[in-house]
């Protein structure tokens, strides 16, 4: 910014709130009170454009050497297609010529602004836990209902998973709320879930996993079309609250050592009955991103799966796991889930000594039961490799 003295626009613009500027820009992505994802603006996809709340900073997986990632100003930037003071008049409007004492009442303002974000994002998480708690309280145990039904639907049945795992409740008139395009909700549809609990790391309740069930669908999932994407349907799955750090603990035995850890709720069952009682616990990761925490981008870093220690959110595995395996799902992606897989791994392994870590497909049984008769480990300090 060397080259704009006395501008206090870049710092203005980059004290904006990341979200609100996404907003500005019509970008869509998902609820999250610290991270948000989406389709990228530039280069679509689905969930491979994501804005940060806290660092203030977007990041496109795709476009990230390309402009595709940094503050408000760089999304401007990258959205518009414009040059730097293209966007800074688009989002503060022409510099204004200003004495030392207002430049410096703008700063200040800037930087009370900021704090005052931190506050509203802080409000926004404990709001939204309290809602995964209302929620939680509104279900009933699991057994006897149709979420036993559903599961069989996905292969788990009753002879695999004698006892449905208490991590897993049934509500029965759970509300599916859209934004309704004016910073408020709207309820499309209300009926029978499976609820998941999302523990933080001391227990504590901070969100819920609910997929709605509709039996008469081929995939037991209801099917919610968007009207206004024509073709396109609601994810029957959503997640509300604070999931970052959490996990959704399937099983946890009595003992155990070893934690196998899979993003989707299915994936990881696919594992546990793969299991036939060897004693590992069984964790639901509910999404890449939080298996992986923050990892460090740049030049020749895509690929390397490297932590940002500096992420004091990301999921870390309890002190009693001496074994982490992560379960990679097929994705189209495979290296760069790999990645985010080994960064989380990574960091396990620095914040939880002598811990090892494995990454496996899933699912497949028998590469699985290798690990649980343990065979070579993540060398933590293998390179990644990275041809980006
Ligand atoms: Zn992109």
């Amino acid at each position: 910014m060397s080259g704009f003295p006395n501008d206090p626009r870049p710092a203005e613009a980059n004290a904006r709130p990341i979200f609100e500027v996404a907003d500005l820009l019509s970008i869509e992505v998902g609820r999250g009170s610290v991270e948000r994802q989406g389709p990228c603006p530039r280069c679509g996809g689905a969930d491979r454009f994501g804005l940060n709340a806290r660092k203030n900073v977007f990041l496109c997986r795709h476009c990230e050497h390309d402009g595709g990632k940094g503050g408000p100003l760089d999304l401007v930037m990258f959205v518009r297609g414009c040059t730097f003071p293209e966007a800074l008049d688009w989002l503060c409007g022409p510099k204004p010529e200003l004495s030392a004492a207002e430049l410096a009442e703008r700063e200040r303002k800037a930087a009370e602004r900021k704090a005052a974000q931190a506050r509203a994002a802080a409000k926004f998480r404990a709001e939204a836990i309290e809602d995964a708690q209302r929620i939680w309280s509104d279900t009933i145990p699991a057994e006897g209902t149709v979420v036993v039904d559903y599961l069989d639907r996905r292969g788990i049945s009753r002879e695999l998973l004698p006892r449905t795992p208490a991590a897993l409740r049934f509500q029965l008139a759970a509300r599916y709320m859209i934004p309704d395009g004016n910073h408020g909700w709207r309820e499309i549809h209300r009926g029978p879930a499976m609820v998941a609990g999302v523990l933080d790391r001391n227990g504590v309740l901070t969100a819920v996993h609910r997929t709605w069930i509709d039996l008469d669908q081929p995939k037991g999932k209801v099917v919610l079309p968007r009207l206004d994407k024509p073709g396109e349907t609601w994810p029957a799955k959503k997640v509300l609250g604070a999931k970052k750090g959490g996990a959704i603990r399937l099983v946890t035995p009595q003992g155990a050592d070893t934690l196998v850890m899979g993003e989707g709720l299915e994936t990881t069952f696919s594992a546990l009955v793969a299991d036939r009682g060897r004693g590992a616990a069984y964790w639901c990761g509910v999404d890449l991103g939080n298996m992986a925490g923050q990892r460090m981008h740049g030049k020749g870093l895509k690929y390397a799966g490297i932590p940002d220690m500096e992420d004091a959110e990301a999921f870390v595995p309890p002190e009693w796991v001496k074994r982490l395996v992560y379960l990679q799902d097929g994705d189209s992606e495979p290296r760069l889930t790999r990645a985010q897989l080994l960064a989380g791994i990574r960091r396990a392994m620095v914040l939880r000594p002598g811990l090892r870590g494995w990454i496996v497909p899933c699912p497949t049984g028998a590469d699985l039961n290798d690990v649980l008769l343990g065979h070579v480990p993540i060398d933590p300090t293998e390179g990644g490799g990275d041809d980006a």
